[in-house]
């Protein structure tokens, strides 16, 4: 069901109308709908127990980069959602949003001495590793502080996965992960030292995949792999398939989560009746987007429309500092007017203010719009907000989650003196 619907010519998220958000609260606005951030969520949970697993058995870790807010957090925390985070920052947003640092996998290139120190201090579930100079550094911090850390190895699997190449993470061309043929070697080595405890496997090969074949055959990959290990000793407790499964921007029919959690399993269960007679092994999941990219849109005002030879313009008041996916990806956004006009359609360019032709929103679209009027940007909970910069000196956007006809403010909107509070003239 949408959240996101037309009652009385006027764009609702749940039951309440995106004009009265953006009087109350101004614009531009993130808006989040609870009901369909709780939906999307569920998906997930409801295909663990439908397929018999528990927490022992499958665990979501909902990926912290696509939307850190500590209302989405804490939401995802209640309803039983581990984390997946890539700095030590985003640590401290989960714990500062209630979330259980037991459920907590690390992933990331480039993790500092201190952010490992952190993670270590509050006991994280495991390190997601992604070069064997990383397993040294662990293995040092974790010596200085008496403890062992645990450590899944991020393999890279080598499979296409068939999205834009900025977000496609598991060819052997990308900066992630292990090579797949150096995974076993890279494996003995981790084995090898004192102070860490081999515990998975993971990988997470793109995002914004419509098919989940490209995982199911990651999956083949990783299971290859941990069948290897096992002939050596190194038994693996978990494989953590990553995340990656897309949304619809523009039309888009990416696979149901529940069908692709089903085919995963029904494999998993194949392959350990095959090779270890049953025995169990825990599925991750590190999902991102499915889960909050169309639980949220952008809401922003006309400012002023501008009638071109060549183009139209619709001059916002969000720009590529609030939303910088289109800048950056070229993405697609779908642009609702929130008030429904009769007038006839133009075709617009949106774009923001910032002194930068790249500052596009979303290119030719059939608009019946007049100065003033409110747009929503569509499917804008995901790798929006996260993404956000003050660019141009723009404070940015405040947040609000709708409850039913229930609004909160989850951030509010940064003023100017926010932005240079941090900086000082020379004496
Ligand atoms: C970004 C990221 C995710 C989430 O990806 P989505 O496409 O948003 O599901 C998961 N795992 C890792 C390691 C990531 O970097």
């Amino acid at each position: 069901m949408s959240h996101f619907s037309y009652q009385n010519g006027v764009l609702h998220v749940e039951n309440t109308s995106l004009t009265d958000i953006a009087k109350e609260f101004g614009s531009p606005t993130y808006v989040y709908s609870k009901a369909a951030l709780t939906e999307n969520f569920s998906a997930y949970a409801n295909a663990c127990k439908a397929n018999g697993r528990d927490a022992t058995t499958a665990l979501v870790c909902y990926s912290v980069k696509s939307n850190s807010n500590l209302a989405v957090l804490n939401l995802l925390c209640r309803l039983g959602s581990g984390f997946d985070i890539v700095s030590g920052g985003e640590l401290l947003r989960v714990i500062a949003a209630g979330g259980d640092p037991r459920k907590v996998i690390f992933s990331g290139v480039g993790k500092t001495h201190e952010e490992m120190r952190l993670a270590l201090s509050h006991d994280i579930l495991c390190f997601n590793v992604e070069s064997t100079a990383e397993l040294e550094r662990l293995n040092q911090v974790a010596g200085d502080m008496g403890k062992q850390a645990p450590i899944s190895l991020r393999v890279n699997p080598n499979v296409d996965a068939k999205t834009h190449p900025y977000i496609s993470t598991g060819l052997k061309e990308n900066k992630f992960g292990i090579a797949y043929d150096e995974a076993l070697a890279a494996y003995r080595k981790a084995a090898s030292l004192p102070h860490l405890r081999v515990v998975g496997i993971d990988c997470h090969i793109g995002s914004q995949l419509l098919d989940d074949a490209p995982l199911l055959e990651a999956f083949d990959r990783l299971t290859e792999l941990v069948d290897r290990l096992a002939q050596e000793g190194i038994e693996l407790h978990h494989v953590d398939i990553g995340g990656g499964i897309g949304i619809n921007y523009n039309g888009d029919q990416p696979v149901a989560v529940g069908d692709y959690l089903a085919r995963l399993f029904a494999k998993v269960d194949q392959w350990r009746l095959d090779q270890y007679k049953g025995a169990p092994i825990q599925l991750l999941f590190e999902p991102g987007r499915s889960i909050v990219g169309n639980a949220g849109v952008l809401v922003t005002e006309v400012e002023y429309l501008k009638h071109g030879d060549a183009k139209n313009f619709a001059i916002v008041n969000a720009a590529m500092n609030d939303l910088m996916r289109p800048a950056m990806y070229e993405a697609w956004h779908g642009v609702q007017a929130v008030q429904q006009r009769a007038t006839a359609a133009q075709t617009y360019d949106v774009v923001g203010p910032v002194c930068e032709s790249g500052d596009w929103l979303a290119r030719d679209r059939a608009l019946a719009i007049e100065q003033g009027d409110l747009l929503a940007i569509m499917s804008a909970g995901a790798y929006g907000m996260t993404m956000s910069s003050n660019y141009n000196t723009r404070g940015r956007a405040a947040e609000v989650m709708v409850d039913g006809d229930k609004v909160h403010l989850i951030r509010k909107r940064e003023a100017a003196s926010d932005l240079f509070a941090l900086e000082s003239t020379l004496p």
